[in-house]
This record gives C-alpha cells, sequence and structure tokens, in this order.
C-alpha cells in the first residue's frame, strides 16, 4: 500500500486530475455539440412531422377538414369545416387509417383528441398505438397538469416533451377546431426517429463515462506501476544509507553506474560511504603508530569478552607498558619520545604477529588481543619472548636507547566477566609487573582485586567523609632550634573512620590523588585552616602561619587561585597567614613557564610558598634559583640517625647551605630524637619541625604545647626540655 503514499501517490493523482480534467473538457464539448445538433434536428423534424401530417389529414379529408397556418407556415389548427363537418369527434375506421398514414410518414405515432365538455379533458379516441390484436390501448387524456394541456385547451398549437406511454417523447399537438374556431381536440404527432436521436445521445453520455473511468483506471494503474518501477532504486538507495548510517559499511552501493538522477544520488551517496569509512578509519586508528586506538581496542575488547564465553575461543588480552617512558621524554623530548613509541609498536607487531590485534591507548600504554587459544605455556614463552626484545638497545639517529617494558595479561575465559573487568584486572597485573621492578610480566590473580577492592572501599569511604567534613586537621608546631620559639604550624589532614578507626594520610592522600577527590579534600582543608587562623588571631594566638599541603593536581586544577583567594576573603585572613607547600611532583607534565605563573599569582595573594620533600625528587637544582620560593623542606631522609653518620651531616650541611645562599627560609623535616636536633641546631637551619618537639595534633592543644616548648627556651637546654615535655 506504501505506493499510494509518496511521490507515487501524489503524482499518479495528479495525471488521473489531469486526464479527467481532459476527458470532462473533450466529452462536455461533444456532447453539448451533439446536444445542440439533435435538439435543432428534433424541432426541425418534429416541425416537419406537424406540417406532414396536418396536410395528410385535410387532404384526405377536404370536406371535412382545412388546415390554417401561420405566416412561417407552421400549422396553427386543423379546423372543421362548417356544413359538410361531423363535429362529433368520434372514433371512425378511416381516422385510423388516417393515423396510421401519418405516422408511416413521420416514422412515429399519431394521436386524435376530443375535448371534453365535461370534464375540460381532451380524451383519445383514435390512436396508431394499437395492440398486436388490433384493438384499442387503454384510454388516455390530456388533462391539466399535462405539459401540452395548457396550450391546446387556449387553441394553441403545443410543442414540447411530453410523456407518451410511459415515456418523454417530442410531439407537436395541433388543434383541432369547431367551424366557429373554437377548439374542439387535438392532432398529436411525435417523431420516433427523435426519440433515438436522443438514446443515442444517452448512450454516448454513459459510453463516455464508461470509457472515461476505464482510461483514469489505466492511467492510475500506468502511474502506479511506472512510477514505483522508476522509484524502487530511490528506495534501496534509501535503505542503504540507513544501513551506512547504522555503521554497515561493508557493501558497494548500488546503481552508480547509472547515468540519470538515481546515478547521481548513488554517486552522492557513494562519497559519503568512502568519508564514512576514511572517519572509521581514522576513528579506530592511532596516529602516531598506526595501531588501533582506545576505541579499536575497547569495541574489540566487547566481541572478544562475548567469544570467550560464548564459544570455545578464549582470547588472551595483554597491556604493556614502558618503564619509566615519562623520564626518558622528559630527558629527549616529546619528538624522540614519539619515534620510540614507533619503534616500540613496530618491535611489538614483530613479536606478537599478525594474529593478535595491537592498539595504542594513550601515551605508551599498549594492548595486545590474541584471539587464539594459547595454553598458558605457550602464553609465557610469548610473554618471554615480548619482554626479552627490549634487552637489546633500540637505535634511533646512532642514539641507543635502553627500555624494558612492563606486560600484564589476563586469561579473559577465566579472569574476566566483562569488558571492564578485563580491562581493570589486566591493569592490575600490569601494575604488580611495575611495583615488582619492571621489566617483566605478571599474569592477573584473583589476589591483586582484593587489594583494589579494599581500596575502591576507602575511596567510597573517603567520598562521603570528604562531602559530610569528616576530616580534620591537625597541627605541628615549626620551632627555630635556637630560641625555642615557634615560627609556624604545618596542617595535616587527619581521617578517623568510623568502623575502620584512624587511617593515615600516606594511605588516603595518593587514594584521593589517582581518584580525583584530592580536589575537594583539598579544598576542604583550606577551607578548616583558614577557619582556625581566623580563630587563633581572635583568641589572640599568634601562630605565624599556617602551612598546607598541597597536592600537585590541586594546583592544576584551573580555579585554583580562586579557590584560595576566596577561602582567605571567607575567613577574613590575611594571604600572608596561610603557606602552600608544595612537593617536586608540579614539575612533572609541566612548562617552568607555567610552574612560574601558577606560583607568582599564589604570591601576589600575600601566600608564602614551600618546597615540600625537597631532596627526594629528581628535581633539577636550576629552578629552585629561579622560582619564587620562601621556603625549603628537608626531607627527613637526610636527618634520620644523623647524629651518628657524618656523610649524612655533610650532605645537610651542603643542602641546608645551598638554600641559604638561594635566601630561602630552610626548614627541616622529621627530627625524632634529641641528638638529631641538636646535630641540625649545630649545621644551622631556620626551624626544625619533628616528633621531638611535637606529634601533630589538635588545634586546641597547640598554643599550650606551643607555650610550653616557648616557656622553656630560657630555663630549659633541649635535653631538658625533653624532660618537660614529657612530664
Ligand atoms: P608531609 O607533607 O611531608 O608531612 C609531614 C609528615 O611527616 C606528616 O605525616 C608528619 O606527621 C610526619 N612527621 C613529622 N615529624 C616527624 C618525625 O619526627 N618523624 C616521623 N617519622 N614523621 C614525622 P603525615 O601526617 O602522616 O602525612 C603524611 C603525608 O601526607 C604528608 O607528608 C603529606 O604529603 C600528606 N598530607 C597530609 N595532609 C595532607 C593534605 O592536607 N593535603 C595533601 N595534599 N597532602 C597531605
Ligand atoms: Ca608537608
Ligand atoms: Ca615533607
Amino acid at each position: 500500500m506504501h505506493h499510494f503514499r509518496g511521490i507515487t501517490g501524489r503524482i499518479t493523482f495528479q495525471l488521473v486530475a489531469i486526464v479527467t480534467i481532459t476527458i470532462m473538457i473533450t466529452a462536455a464539448i461533444g456532447y453539448t455539440k451533439l446536444y445542440e445538433v439533435t435538439e435543432t434536428n428534433a424541432s426541425i423534424r418534429i416541425d416537419r412531422a406537424a406540417r406532414a401530417a396536418v396536410s395528410i389529414f385535410t387532404l384526405k379529408l377536404p370536406t371535412e377538414y382545412e388546415a390554417i397556418y401561420d405566416q412561417a407556415g407552421d400549422p396553427l389548427a386543423v379546423r372543421l369545416k362548417g356544413d359538410t363537418a361531423d363535429s362529433s369527434l368520434i372514433f371512425r375506421d378511416d381516422y385510423d387509417l388516417l393515423l396510421k398514414s401519418i405516422g408511416a410518414t413521420n416514422q412515429g405515432a399519431a394521436n386524435l383528441f376530443k375535448l371534453n365538455m365535461d370534464t375540460n379533458a381532451f380524451d383519445r379516441f383514435s390512436t396508431t398505438f394499437r395492440k398486436p390484436d388490433g384493438t384499442m390501448p387503454p384510454p388516455m387524456s390530456i388533462q391539466s397538469g399535462h405539459p401540452a394541456y395548457d396550450n391546446i385547451i387556449n387553441n394553441r398549437p403545443h410543442l414540447g416533451e411530453v410523456p407518451v406511454m410511459g415515456r418523454m417523447r417530442l410531439a407537436y399537438l395541433t388543434p383541432v377546431q369547431f367551424p366557429n374556431g373554437q377548439v374542439a381536440g387535438a392532432l398529436a404527432v411525435d417523431v420516433g426517429w427523435v426519440d433515438d436521436l436522443i438514446a443515442a445521445r444517452d448512450e454516448l453520455r454513459s459510453t463516455i463515462i464508461f470509457y472515461s473511468i476505464l482510461i483514469l483506471l489505466l492511467v492510475a494503474a500506468f502511474g502506479i506501476i511506472r512510477m514505483s518501477k522508476e522509484l524502487l532504486p530511490l528506495r534501496s538507495l534509501a535503505k542503504f544509507a540507513t544501513d551506512l548510517a547504522q555503521g554497515n559499511t561493508e557493501q558497494e552501493v548500488p546503481f552508480k553506474s547509472r547515468k540519470d538522477e538515481v546515478g547521481i544520488l548513488a554517486q552522492s551517496i557513494n562519497h559519503v560511504a568512502e568519508l564514512q569509512n576514511k572517519l572509521a578509519y581514522l576513528a579506530y586508528t592511532d596516529e602516531l603508530t598506526s595501531l588501533g586506538n582506545r576505541s579499536n581496542y575497547l569495541g574489540l575488547l566487547d566481541r572478544a569478552i562475548e567469544e570467550s564465553h560464548t564459544t570455545d575461543n578464549g582470547w588472551i588480552l595483554m597491556h604493556v607498558d614502558i618503564d619509566g617512558f615519562k623520564q626518558i621524554n622528559d630527558m629527549h623530548g616529546q619528538i624522540f619520545g614519539d619515534v620510540i613509541l614507533k619503534k616500540v609498536s613496530e618491535t611489538i607487531i614483530s613479536v606478537i604477529g599478525k594474529n593478535a590485534d595491537v592498539s595504542r591507548l594513550a601515551s605508551d600504554e599498549f594492548t595486545i588481543l590474541i584471539e587464539e587459544n594459547l595454553s598458558e605455556k605457550q602464553t609465557t614463552a610469548l610473554s618471554h619472548k615480548l619482554v626479552d626484545v627490549f634487552s637489546k638497545p633500540i637505535m634511533i639517529n646512532t642514539i641507543e636507547i635502553f627500555l624494558t617494558i612492563s606486560l600484564g595479561t589476563t586469561f579473559l575465559k577465566y579472569h574476566a566477566e566483562t569488558a571492564d573487568e578485563a580491562h581493570r584486572n589486566t591493569n592490575l597485573a600490569l601494575r604488580k609487573a611495575k611495583d615488582n621492578g619492571g621489566d617483566q610480566f605478571v599474569y592477573y590473580a584473583s589476589d591483586m582485586n582484593d587489594t583494589l577492592q579494599g581500596q575502591m572501599r576507602l575511596e567510597r569511604y573517603l567520598q562521603s567523609a570528604i562531602a559530610d567534613r569528616e576530616i580534620e586537621i591537625h597541627f605541628q608546631p615549626q620551632i627555630n632550634p635556637m630560641t625555642n620559639t615557634l615560627t609556624g604550624l604545618e596542617a595535616l589532614a587527619r581521617w578517623n573512620h568510623a568502623t575502620e578507626g584512624p587511617i593515615s594520610p600516606t594511605q588516603f592522600i595518593p587514594i584521593a590523588e589517582a581518584s580525583g577527590l584530592i580536589v575537594d579534600l583539598g579544598t576542604l582543608v583550606i577551607d578548616l585552616a583558614c577557619e582556625q587562623a581566623a580563630a587563633w588571631r581572635k583568641e589572640g594566638f599568634d601562630f605565624k602561619h599556617i602551612a598546607v599541603n598541597v597536592s600537585p593536581i590541586q594546583l592544576w586544577q584551573g580555579n585554583f587561585i580562586n579557590v584560595v583567594k576566596d577561602m582567605i576573603e571567607k575567613h577574613g585572613i590575611l594571604g600572608s597567614d596561610i603557606c602552600v607547600e608544595i612537593t617536586e611532583g608540579i614539575f612533572v607534565d609541566h612548562t617552568e613557564i607555567r610552574v612560574t605563573n601558577i606560583l607568582n599569582a599564589l604570591r601576589e595573594l600575600g601566600v608564602m610558598l614551600s618546597l615540600d620533600d625537597f631532596g627526594m625528587g629528581y628535581s633539577s637544582l636550576g629552578y629552585l634559583n629561579r622560582l619564587p620560593f620562601d621556603q625549603l623542606k628537608i626531607d627527613r631522609s637526610f636527618v634520620s640517625g644523623i647524629d651518628k653518620d657524618h656523610r649524612k651531616q655533610h650532605v645537610l650541611q651542603g643542602v641546608i647551605s645551598l638554600g641559604k645562599g638561594l635566601h630561602l627560609n630552610v626548614v627541616v623535616e622529621g627530627t625524632e630524637t634529641l641528638e638529631e636536633v641538636d646535630t641540625v641546631r649545630d649545621i644551622g637551619c631556620d626551624s626544625i619541625q619533628g616528633f621531638y618537639y611535637a606529634k601533630p595534633t589538635t588545634a586546641k592543644q597547640i598554643p599550650h604545647i606551643v607555650e610550653k616548648i616557648e616557656g622553656s627556651a630560657l630555663a630549659f637546654s633541649p635535653n631538658d626540655l625533653r624532660k618537660v615535655l614529657k612530664k
């Protein structure tokens, strides 16, 4: 039925309409012409018939009747002659004969009527309508209401259609008059031939209607059949385009070689199909290595999981990562790094062969999906081969690059239900290989997931802890060892979970960083620190400044500066009440200009800047000179056991004089014993932050503790102080 909708239906409808109008116009013209002709013919004929009737009548009965004509010669009446007339006007044989010859002459019927003076009706008394046996038909009268009655009762001839034997016929009725001219009856003639003419005309009308309908049906059928046939290619092209949109690009576009509109459309669709193929290629290909990209990997992984669980095909998923690629990149630059990535991808392909699908997800993360049902032994051999192939250095422009890779492997049939799980588990195995020192492969094992589950649970807990502001901060004093006076306080995040108990920041901070929660956590810590600063200012406790730890991820949030600014304003404190501690991690992946910009922006708020954990990272000393730090915090690893280690003392001496040389305030972290404090103080630094003086504690206790430390300053040596503090 769809043919009647759309183009086919519309055009067929229009065709039918046009043909209908054409037929109607021609038929109407023809019919009108014929109508006119029959009309004229009929009146001429009836006129002649009337004249003939009157002539025959009066010539055959010359003694009884005379004819009266008008000027044009049309009969006006047949009049009875005075003396000879038999005015009885009743049935006579000669009347009948007369009517018969009139009828024969006119090829029609003839009737004689007599006016009945009692009823004023004209009663028939003679007729050509005899029954086959010669008897008279039933009596008939022309009465008031008959089309001819008015004319003849008023003594006028009548020409027009009258009912004759149940049909309308064209008739001419001539009054029959008494000798005195009064109406006595009527002589009526009609012409059968005229009837035929009209019948023919009517038949023509039916014929026209019949053939019109036939032609219309033919046109409609033709239209529908032809149009649907012509439009059929459009329908299949439309279907093709729909398939194309659904990503089915395998087939060839049909009708491309046609030269008509269909061909043009097909060629256009072909262009789209080609473009789609190109886009699909780009969408699934890694530009740098021409391996598959993440989308390719994810699509294939879905299939691999499906097949691993529904067929005998057990797929194997490997994650590959270059050990220490970041350093290589940093050392040689990104362009060089790209060349290495290409080389590595080629090397992987050369080992794995064509049976596997290798993709690159990001940076140096490669994935390998192997469709073959490899045994564990075969997989192990292959993994060995992959790891070992990198024992030879890679040559790039005469530079020898030594690199190793780590590999995590999962048998999808046994160790992954979903694509997500496959990816996660394989990545866990890779992490394990990395944690073990790299240059090796590790199979996924279910206990790896337990660790992850624990971390994920902690992540969930942490999220609500941050939202419910269950994170607190404790403070650890920084003390000038020469004067035993407070120089500042470091705020340290504390989390006491309702069921898990206290959780160390060394545990939850990395989780917060990995999950992005660090941004909200960091904001909360800044908020709490500023709040405390305001409270202490109000109380009149001089805390010098509060140092907050800011993780690089948090720092690189676009709105970090605003967060700090808002918090300072919100609590009505000074920028200089706050110190931001940053680790060398901010230099990873960021240019010196960006680092300088953000540090300067912080500085403009009056905030003090401290470089935390100095000496832990791989940082170059160059930037220390150029970046706007105020303070250097020397890591605990430099001081633990320093009193017994001369080498350490020399190193610390060097580091401190470097800091001093750069006019930086130097804080030494993590002094636990009196001996360490003494040694550090003798080497000379601005402040010491360590358990010896105080462990991190609640804000409430801080003024008391600080008072104790400072109060003992003059009275006691640090050694004595320990005794005081222990009491
Ligand atoms: P950090 O910034 O180096 O903080 C100093 C850490 O050394 C604190 O550990 C402190 O309790 C500890 N410490 C101080 N004196 C001594 C000592 O004499 N001996 C020993 N063994 N340790 C000492 P904590 O509080 O467990 O924090 C660990 C790390 O967690 C911090 O190291 C910091 O990197 C991170 N952290 C803590 N709070 C926050 C925070 O609010 N934001 C961020 N981003 N990191 C935080
Ligand atoms: Ca710190
Ligand atoms: Ca530190």
